[in-house]
């Protein structure tokens, strides 16, 4: 038997949530991160309602809200020189009515810090996993980049979207397709009262401005593969472009002095179509990567690894075999992942591509926008679905009394 109960491969929130719940479950867990700390690329800075309940659940709420955070409570689109609000989040039936704006090596240094609590918990950066070790048709670990072998009675491949695991177990996928991606960059800003997160919708443009107190985290969206051009045509045109998009940045995209202060993020949009096989579980964007459309990416990779951890954490500890209870995993969090992705698609089909890709020009705000304005009753429905979304789960799993 193996001395360890779990590897979790990717230090992500998936993997970090998940290690968390194991080890609280009494397994013995070692999380592999290949990175040196969890300080990379802005991929998302959102922790939504639904993980905030996750952490009132676990008693860790008002430990994490003492962090530093900004709180969203309302989203509003621009378009056309109007202003259209979206979604109103104070009327979730839930304590935390807002979304919390952290930056993720806070949020994953909080989880990790916690999990730390566990002495059946482990965290080992800088740890490469590059291959599987598979035993009579059963995973019995992973391999490292220096080659080390790392044997656990089950594997989570929680290594993103990218995953090295899931390509090496041949999991099947079905790919969705993305026409876009997305340049990230900052740009200062004068403190507000209140939260002013929201897109701007132009001639053909689309640009996010996520309000971080003094700056604004902000989103070019392009077509897919556009970004090799617009580098090439030069910083000062993409300044002009980014001030012809959004004209409130006009006076201040002159910040913006070097390319490396603009990040590309590429994105995808698929999924598993089986996330297990004996020994190896997928979660999160290992499982299916998500678009950054609605910003719930984080929040269904954290509702994997709590479902992950409530159906196999105590049967894990307890030393059951769990090869039947791999595919209830999948069963409870498919069908949620479908209902989401085939959102996002809507959004890239209908709204993206004529806008960004077919350069449509909007001259007069759209129907259904306008109905956001008109009914404030409507703004509930995607505050729903960004802050809670759907199958919401609960922690169920067990805690050992292990915390010191
Ligand atoms: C442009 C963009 C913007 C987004 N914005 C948002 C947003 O605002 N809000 C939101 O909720 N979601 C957003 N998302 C989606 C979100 O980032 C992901 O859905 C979420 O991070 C998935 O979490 P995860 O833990 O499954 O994977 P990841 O966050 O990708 O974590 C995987 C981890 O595994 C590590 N790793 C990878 N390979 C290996 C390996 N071989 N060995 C060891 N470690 C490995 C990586 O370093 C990483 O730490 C965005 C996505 C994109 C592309």
């Amino acid at each position: 038997m193996p001395e360890l109960d779990l590897l979790i491969a990717g230090g992500g929130p998936a993997g970090v949530m998940a290690g968390l719940l194991f080890a609280r479950a009494g397994c013995k867990t070692l999380v592999l991160e290949k990175h040196a700390d969890f300080f990379r690329d802005f991929r998302g800075d959102t922790v939504h309602p639904s993980t905030l309940e996750l952490l009132r659940e676990l008693g860790l709420l008002g430990a994490f809200l003492k962090r530093p955070h900004d709180e969203i409570r309302k989203l509003t689109a621009r378009v056309a020189d109007r202003e259209i609000p979206l979604a109103d989040l104070s009327h979730l039936p839930v304590e935390t009515k807002f979304v919390a704006l952290m930056p993720q090596w806070d949020f994953l240094d909080f989880l990790a810090e916690e999990a730390g609590h566990y002495p059946t918990f482990t965290l080992r950066m800088e740890a490469e996993v590059v291959d599987l070790i598979v035993e009579d048709d059963h995973v019995a670990g992973a391999r490292l980049k220096d080659g080390e072998e790392v044997r656990a009675r089950l594997t989570i491949a929680a290594d993103g979207r990218s995953s090295i695991l899931r390509e090496k177990a041949g999991l099947p996928k079905t790919d969705l397709g993305a026409p876009i991606d997305v340049l990230w960059f900052r740009l200062p800003k004068e403190k507000t009262a209140t939260n002013i997160t929201g897109g701007t919708f132009g001639a053909g443009t689309l640009v996010v401005e996520i309000d971080r107190g003094d700056y604004w985290q902000c989103a070019y969206v392009v077509p897919k593969g556009a970004a090799d051009e617009i580098h090439a045509a030069g910083l000062d045109s993409f300044r002009s472009d980014v001030a012809r998009a959004a004209p409130e940045l006009g006076p201040v995209v002159g910040t913006l002095t070097d390319w490396d202060q603009v990040k590309l993020l590429s994105v995808s949009l698929d999924r598993l179509t089986r996330w297990w096989r004996p020994g190896l579980l997928a979660i999160g964007d290992a499982a299916h990567a998500m678009s950054p459309v609605g910003g719930v990416g984080i929040n269904l990779a954290i509702q994997d690894a709590v479902a992950a951890a409530n159906i196999l954490a105590g049967p894990l500890a307890s030393g059951r075999n769990l090869d039947s209870l791999l595919p209830l995993v999948q069963h409870r969090r498919e069908f949620p992942t479908k209902v989401i992705q085939a959102a996002q698609k809507a959004v890239h089909d209908r709204v993206l591509t004529p806008l960004v890709v077919r350069k449509a020009v909007l001259t007069k705000v759209p129907w259904p926008l306008r109905l956001f304005a008109l009914f404030p009753v409507l703004r509930r429905i995607p505050a729903r679905m960004v802050g809670l979304g759907i199958r919401r789960e609960h922690i169920r799993s067990p805690d050992a009394g292990l915390r010191r």
